[in-house]
């Protein structure tokens, strides 16, 4: 069973694209095969892992369209392990150009189920807003979300609209939608104020924020440039022993979802 998780948060710059290509390098990394789904218009996530954005023949944009089966738009990045359904800049009209067609909603989970049981792993890097392309997403995401949280003043701002999208694609889009987790990003050891806001997050969704934090480390903000994860650019960097063993919770975590222990 293919597990399908969307990282979402409609602030920028929290380390959604960040997330999504370095936990999906490392869940490749432990032999599960993994889809990354960029449905942000910006592609940062397909750039991020080294594909030319400009170059593409298909991309999310003609899955959407119903222009091109997943199975086509999908590269193979064979260096990382890793399959990537690129997204394209066209993919910012996409909103308005499906604003009246049918089944609007539903048309990337239609898609993946055209490829059911080809991945363990589709995590999907959302846009910094929430609408169609995320709601697409949100639709989509059938074992939950992924929230990355920036240890910043502010940082719950935002988290009550998210969740109430969350809840209404929940009740008509997509009754099995869950939070599967908060995650905590771009934490300064240095500071009172990034252990202050993870105590504050902690406190309002008990339970549901990793153990994990991600550290600032430089090195998560240059591997994008060379267009390689975490685990290949600086394996041994603070960023990637962190997006290591966030791996390694999340799994945990979902073989024991799997068995139906709550604990
Ligand atoms: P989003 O996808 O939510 O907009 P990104 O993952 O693109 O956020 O991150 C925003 C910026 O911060 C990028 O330049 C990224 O390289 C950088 N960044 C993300 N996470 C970290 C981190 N833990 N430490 C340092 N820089 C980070
Ligand atoms: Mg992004």
């Amino acid at each position: 069973m293919t597990k399908i998780y969307a990282v979402v948060n409609q602030k920028g710059g929290v380390g959604k694209t960040t997330t999504v290509i370095n936990l999906s390098a490392y869940l490749a990394s432990k032999g599960r095969r993994v889809l990354i789904a960029d449905i942000d218009p910006q592609a940062n996530a397909t750039s991020g892992i080294g594909i030319d954005k400009y170059t593409l023949d298909k991309s999310m944009y003609n899955v959407l369209l119903e222009e091109a089966a997943i199975g086509d738009a999908v590269q193979q990045l064979t260096e990382f392990n890793l399959d990537l359904l690129p997204s394209h800049p066209s993919l910012a009209g996409a909103e308005v150009e499906l604003v009246n067609a049918i089944g609007r909603e539903y048309r990337l989970q239609k898609g993946f189920e055209s490829i059911d049981g080809r991945y363990d792993y589709i995590l999907i890097d959302c846009p910094p807003s929430l609408g169609l392309l995320t709601v697409n997403a949100l639709t989509a995401a059938k074992d939950g979300v992924l929230i990355p949280v920036q240890c910043e003043y502010l940082a719950l701002e935002g988290l009550t609209q998210l969740m109430q999208t969350i809840e209404l694609v929940q009740k008509y889009l997509n009754p099995a939608l869950d939070v599967r987790g908060l995650i905590m990003t771009m934490y300064d050891g240095r500071t009172n104020l990034s252990r202050q806001v993870v105590e504050e997050v902690r406190s309002y969704f008990p339970g549901k924020v990793f153990r994990t934090i991600v550290p600032r480390n430089v090195r998560l903000s240059e591997a994008p440039s060379y267009g390689q994860p975490i685990n290949v650019y600086a394996p041994k960097s603070p960023g990637a022993i962190a997006y290591q063993i966030l791996t390694a919770e999340l799994l945990k975590g979902d073989a024991k979802l799997k068995s139906g222990d709550s604990q």
